[in-house]
């Protein structure tokens, strides 16, 4: 099922009611979507890598 190739899923943000990494539903796209990132490994792994492709873009600008 999932391409062993592809160690991280790409996020395909199909709408605030799925996870973009497994394409889930989910009961609400706020902390639904937050809980799902904590109770998935690879769906973490790809946020956390996601977010730092994003931040990585914008350094030096959000500092925490
Ligand atoms: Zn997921």
């Amino acid at each position: 099922m999932v391409r062993s190739s592809q160690p991280y899923p790409s996020p395909l943000w199909s709408g605030p009611e799925s996870c973009p990494f497994c394409q889930q539903q989910l009961d609400n796209g706020g902390a639904a979507f937050m809980r799902h990132i904590d109770a998935n490994e690879r769906c973490h792994d790809g946020f956390e890598r996601w977010r730092g492709n994003v931040s990585g873009d914008m350094k030096g600008e959000w500092s925490e």
